[in-house]
């Protein structure tokens, strides 16, 4: 059975687009981009767009390569200091020659949506949870739409990056799963994914999981993008683990919508915070 995630963030964002309706002043959300990354710009496309159908104002700052970063520091703090701004995010990743940690530690903690800054991290593995990452909390949705029950589930994740694979992890562990956690250093990879009731792959290699390493009737969860030829694939061989497992997400259509749907919820919950 697939996961859709395009209806859930379809429906999520409907209630979203309601509660703002009645609302004088709309949220605001500020995006800040450094460079012209290609896949930036159609991420930043697709935010503005969703920010768009639901009313959320879509403030979109962007800077070349050859900006001071004193200049994007002082960006970063006039949105702070901006009572209409209840979310700013860093499009990642920058050029390397700025410092992704520094800037983003630079945004204030309540409006950091992306929930990347190192408070919201920390809160987040004290089991307080201000503003989630959005990948893993719009996967821990996704889950509960469908009643998947992860309490005393084996997850394997794959992937132990800031963005997914570790707020993936401190999530499950919340939701009383048993988590295994593999990254590029794992030996025999398969022997770990064999066993795993939850499935989550977050790598970025296209098949990287093929039918053999998934046991019958996991629910796997493909949070992998991987351009090729212009087309979108997932880290699974869709289309043979389909057949294996009992419920699937599609790419497009399942880990991504969600991601954003969860983005603009956190604006909104920061919006209403401040009500
Ligand atoms: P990342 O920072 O590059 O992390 C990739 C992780 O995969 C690392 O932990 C790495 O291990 C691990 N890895 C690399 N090769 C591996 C292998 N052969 N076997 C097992 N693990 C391996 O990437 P990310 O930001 O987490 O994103 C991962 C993927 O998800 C990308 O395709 C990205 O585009 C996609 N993504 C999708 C969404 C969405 O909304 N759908 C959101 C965010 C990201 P080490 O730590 O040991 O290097």
């Amino acid at each position: 059975m697939i996961l859709d995630g395009k209806n859930l963030s379809n429906k999520i964002k409907e209630d979203i687009k309601l509660k703002i309706k009645s609302y004088l002043i709309k949220p605001t959300l500020s995006v800040i981009q450094i460079g012209d990354d290609e896949a930036s710009n159609i991420y930043i496309n697709s935010k503005r767009k969703a920010c768009e159908e639901v009313g959320i104002n879509f403030i979109h700052e962007k800077f070349n390569e050859n900006t001071l970063e004193q200049e994007i520091i002082n960006k970063i703090i006039e949105f702070n200091n901006d009572n209409y701004v209840n979310g700013i995010l860093i499009q990642l990743p920058i050029p390397k020659k700025f410092d992704t940690y520094k800037l983003l530690n630079l945004i204030n903690k309540n409006k950091d949506v992306d929930g990347l800054t190192d408070i919201n991290m920390g809160l987040l593995f004290k089991d307080n949870n201000n503003l989630i990452p959005c990948t893993p909390h719009g996967i821990i949705k996704l889950l509960e739409e469908y009643n998947i029950d992860l309490v005393g589930k084996h997850a394997v994740v794959v992937g132990k990056s800031n963005l997914v694979g570790k707020p993936m992890t401190i999530l499950l562990l919340q939701k009383g799963a048993t988590v295994t956690v593999c990254h590029s250093k794992t030996k025999d990879l398969g022997n770990f994914t064999k066993q795993a009731d939850i499935l989550i792959s977050a790598v970025g290699k296209k098949n990287l999981i093929t039918k053999d390493m998934v046991k019958e009737n996991a629910v796997v969860v493909d949070v992998g993008m991987n351009r090729v030829d212009g087309k979108l694939y997932g880290d699974v061989d869709y289309e043979n683990v389909k057949d294996i497992a009992s419920y699937i997400t599609p790419v497009p259509g399942g880990v991504g919508p969600m991601t954003v749907a969860m983005l603009l919820s956190n604006v909104l919950k920061n919006y209403e915070k401040n009500l």
